[in-house]
Order: structure tokens, then sequence, then C-alpha cells
């Protein structure tokens, strides 16, 4: 079995510019290389990303297809391989159940890649993406990049309970190897 990072894209691997997408804002985050550099020995990676914006009609799925390769261009340079994109589409109000926190894109990649739940992770910057990890059963990171800082307060008062809150993607990953069993 595989063990897997789950990662959220905007505000955790590149810089969240909301739902003006233009490839010129396609930017990394700092750390996110080096720290997924360290990450690949153990784990194979995911992109699950919301893009309420389609189901809004803010921009089309093309644009968000565009973005997204940009963003997996960036990576492939620095070899950094993202197995499968998952994408939902859809608004909020069209309770969908593919839209994080719910597991429905985690279960498939379970299946189609044999992924290891209990010892895969998935790191964001928004509560939902530590919801998908609990409701998955996979451990958490919350990220204070993006929009992390601005709902740390959601994750304290919900008493959300996140495995690990980082101050960067680097610090994420240093510290997911630190409780990596080593296999
Ligand atoms: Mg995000
Ligand atoms: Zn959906």
């Amino acid at each position: 079995m595989k063990k897997a990072i789950f990662l959220d894209r905007d505000g955790t691997i590149n810089v969240d510019i909301g739902y003006e997408f233009s490839l010129e804002k396609c930017k990394l985050l700092p750390g996110v290389i080096e720290g997924l550099k360290l990450l690949e020995k153990y784990y194979v990676f995911f992109i699950v990303t919301n893009q309420s914006g389609i189901g809004l009609g803010y921009y089309p799925h093309e644009t968000f297809v565009e973005f997204n390769e940009c963003v997996l261009e960036k990576l492939g340079a620095q070899d950094i391989k993202i197995l499968k994109t998952y994408c939902c589409p859809h608004a909020k109000e069209e309770k969908c159940d593919c839209r994080k926190p719910n597991k429905k894109f985690v279960l498939e990649a379970r299946e189609e890649f044999n992924v290891d739940l209990k010892n895969s992770w998935v790191i964001g910057d928004h509560p939902s993406d530590v919801l998908l990890g609990i409701n998955a059963g996979c451990r958490t990171v919350y990220l204070l990049t993006g929009h992390g800082a601005s709902h740390l307060d959601d994750i304290k008062e919900k008493n959300i309970r996140v495995t690990i809150i980082a101050e960067n993607f680097l610090t994420a990953a240093k510290e997911i190897l630190k409780r990596n069993n080593g296999e």
C-alpha cells in the first residue's frame, strides 16, 4: 500500500488568488518545493481542491484546468509529480458529495492507487481540509499560509482536532517526517 499526502491547492501549494485566475498570478508558495522534496521519499501526492467558482459561474472549468496545469508544470519542473488532481466544481448550495470536507475523492484515490489512509495526511489552509482528513481517517496539517491565519479561530472555537498546525509548508513537511514510521 502507498502512503499519500492529499494536498489542498490554493493557499497550500500556490498563492491563493481567489476567483480571478490568470497565469501570470500562478506562483508557488515558499517552501513548497523543498517540503515536497522531503516528503516524496515516503509519500505519493494528490491535489484535492474545491472550486466553487465554477459552479457559481465565476470562471469556466477550462480556466481551472489551465491554471492547474500551470501549477503542475511548476512542480514538474522540479521533478515533483502529482498522481491526480481531484476537483469539486460545485457550489456549496448544490450539496454535492465531492466538496471537501466530504471524503469521496480520497476514497476514490484509495481504490485507484491502493492508498493506506491511516498513514496518509491531508494538508490545507482551511478548516474543511482538516475535516476532510478527519472524515477520511488521515492525519492532518493546518497551514497558516493562504486563508489559514484568518480561520485559525474557527479551528479553535469548533475544537477541530488537527494533528499539526504549521507556519508554512516546509515546517509542515518536517513535522510530518518526525511522525513518519519510516517505511
Ligand atoms: Mg486552500
Ligand atoms: Zn462537488
